[in-house]
């Protein structure tokens, strides 16, 4: 195809328009061909090889097939699909994380986001580093492990030395039992050098929506400050990745564009990031456009219904079975109820979208970047996650093993995580039922964690996590995990 190129570093060749018209095109023409989406779900169904489970995943070709078909049956087997490569990979767990909101200074226009610039009647903040302190002492004092810091984008107020020093007093705080042990970042498309310094800073993930694929609506959207500049926000992940930054996250803010243009072009990002540096991206993030201050969802024509969002969130489980998937709480409690079922793997919980939300005692609205849909308490989503028999995992070993970008995948492909993430979470999950949960939640995990232990199929693995669940409740615990 013209001008397409996956291996190319040039933003325009990896993430061709006329690629895409055309995927878009023959998934039209080929949406109730019965034949190719069955052989495309046979290719894309987990098999079992001589190192443990593998899944060959679909191109984005391929999955926009799927993602086109409206043939319900063929629908229903596309979800029953998601579902079974999600269990074989990740099993029952669900990580969980929260969203910390730095500063809501920017100099960008994002149309969508009470944060550009123009918007006078927005409160701005920014958190000094006491500020930081207290808003993660709150966090920890739930239970979170594992934050995502977010900054608008501004040279003068959020240079990459405040997020940087954010990112050492987040690490450097011991609270009871808690410490915050993974921060991902999710801050503007930046330097090389200043990849640099967030890896030396210890990062998680490097988190970078790209909003929207289409480089017209883009820069319509995008109309003034650096962000306006397509082809450096669409090329940020390779200079992570140049870096050191191994894990990075995706995403698109589904209901700017046609959602099949920003299916393919998602998915055409991840297979350009395989292709150059030999590691797909950690996690595919799908948040939809949602109210705020200055932001009428309702003018953007593009807004996507939950059957259709649910279509998606099956069609990348499907087509990139090893990445990560994540919802926040712009969604509700059902709409993520479902998408869990169908290959999200990470979960935001208690969120506060405001600067400095946290520490206050009701929701603060004043500098929110959008309105929360489910509006549960973490101990609240712990519950009804483990009611409905998942395991909230708050582990970060792999991270702290150094388990990420290649490694984490190789273990992932293999079906090889299974064997220390399924303990891990059980020994994380101990550690918040003991420290933060309420009687009811308490009770329950304990309940499910005793199943849970009856699935290690390793005898010496069993005892091990079972050894630490004891110590764990009384008391007595290690800093142990596989
Ligand atoms: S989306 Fe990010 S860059 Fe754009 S206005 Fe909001 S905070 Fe600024």
């Amino acid at each position: 195809m013209k001008n397409y190129n996956p291996k190319s570093l040039k933003a325009e060749e990896f993430i061709s328009h006329e690629e895409i018209l055309d995927t878009i095109r023959y998934a039209e023409e080929n949406k109730h061909n019965i034949e190719l989406i069955d052989s495309l779900l046979e290719k894309a169904r987990p098999k079992k090889t001589a190192d443990g489970i593998h899944c060959e995943g679909l191109t984005h070709r391929e999955a926009s097939v799927l993602l086109a078909c409206d043939i319900p049956e063929k629908v229903q087997q596309m979800y029953d699909l998601a579902k079974e490569i999600k269990l074989a990979f990740y099993g029952n767990r669900i990580v969980m994380f929260a969203p910390l909101y730095l500063s809501n200074y920017c100099v960008n226009g994002c149309v969508y986001c009470p944060y550009h610039l123009k918007n006078k009647h927005i409160a701005r903040k920014k958190l000094t580093q006491e500020e930081v302190k207290a808003e993660v002492i709150a966090l920890q004092d739930m239970g979170h492990m594992r934050l995502a810091i977010e900054a608008g984008e501004d040279p003068v107020h959020n240079p990459i030395e405040y997020i940087l020093e954010c990112i050492e007093t987040i690490y450097s705080i011991q609270h009871k039992n808690g410490a915050i042990r993974r921060v991902n970042v999710n801050i503007a498309a930046t330097t090389v050098e200043n990849y640099r310094k967030l890896k030396d800073a210890g990062i998680g993930t490097y988190i970078l929506f790209q909003e929207t694929y289409n480089k017209e609506s883009y820069l319509e959207l995008h109309p003034t400050g650096p962000k306006h500049d397509y082809d450096y926000h669409t090329e940020a992940m390779d200079r992570a990745m140049e870096g050191g930054i191994d894990d990075v996250g995706l995403g698109v803010l589904f209901g700017l564009e046609g959602y099949q243009y920003e299916f393919a072009g998602l998915l055409m990002h991840a297979e350009h990031l395989e292709a150059v540096h030999g590691v797909g991206p950690h996690t595919i993030s799908v948040p939809r456009i949602k109210r705020a201050d200055d932001i009428d969802p309702d003018v953007f024509d593009n807004g996507i219904p939950d059957q259709i969002f649910e279509k998606i969130i099956a069609c990348i489980r499907i087509a990139v079975p090893y990445t990560g998937m994540i919802i926040s709480t712009r969604e509700s409690e059902e709409v993520r109820a479902r998408a869990l079922e169908l290959g999200i793997s990470q979960i935001s919980g208690a969120s506060r979208t405001s600067v400095g939300g946290y520490t206050e005692e009701e929701r603060p609205h004043d500098s929110e970047q959008f309105d929360v849909s489910d509006q549960r308490t973490l101990d609240e989503v712990v519950h009804w996650l483990m009611e409905l028999g998942f395991i909230p995992s708050f582990c970060t070993a792999c991270y702290r093993e150094g388990r990420t970008g290649d490694r984490f995948m190789t273990l992932c492909k293999n079906g090889q995580i299974l064997n220390c993430c399924h303990p891990n979470a059980l020994m994380t999950l101990s550690e918040y039922l003991v420290d933060y949960a309420g009687e009811d939640t308490r009770k329950t995990g304990f309940e499910l964690i005793e199943q849970e232990l009856e699935k290690i199929p390793k005898d010496k693995v069993k005892s091990i996590a079972r050894d630490n669940i004891e110590a764990i409740k009384s008391s007595n615990r290690r800093d142990f995990r596989f």
